[in-house]
């Protein structure tokens, strides 16, 4: 990512982040590293291969039929709660 478009999110996460706490709402971010593209969000699976080519794939573990981006946000959402659960908060709709 080029330097403007990293301070662009960072500008955004900052105010995220601000609007948040202002609604008295927790903020969780995850590792921007977590392959949440590459994760089967059924077997936890790590698909090596995927490439940005590929908009959908099938998990050789399991056979789950996954969309990279609707996986990507079932897995962004599982970190999240995670966190959540991990710093002892309860997480009522998963
Ligand atoms: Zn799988």
């Amino acid at each position: 990512m080029t330097p403007l478009a990293d301070a662009a999110w960072g500008n955004f996460y900052n105010k995220l982040a601000y609007k948040c706490r202002k609604a008295e709402k927790l903020f969780v971010q995850i590792d921007s590293f977590y392959p949440s593209s590459k994760t089967c969000p059924r077997c936890l699976h790590k698909f090596e291969d995927l490439i940005l080519a590929m908009r959908q794939w099938i998990c050789p573990h399991c056979g789950q039929h996954n969309q990279r981006d609707y996986a990507a946000a079932l897995n962004i959402k599982r970190q999240g709660i995670m966190q959540l659960k991990a710093g002892g908060h309860t997480v009522l709709r998963q």
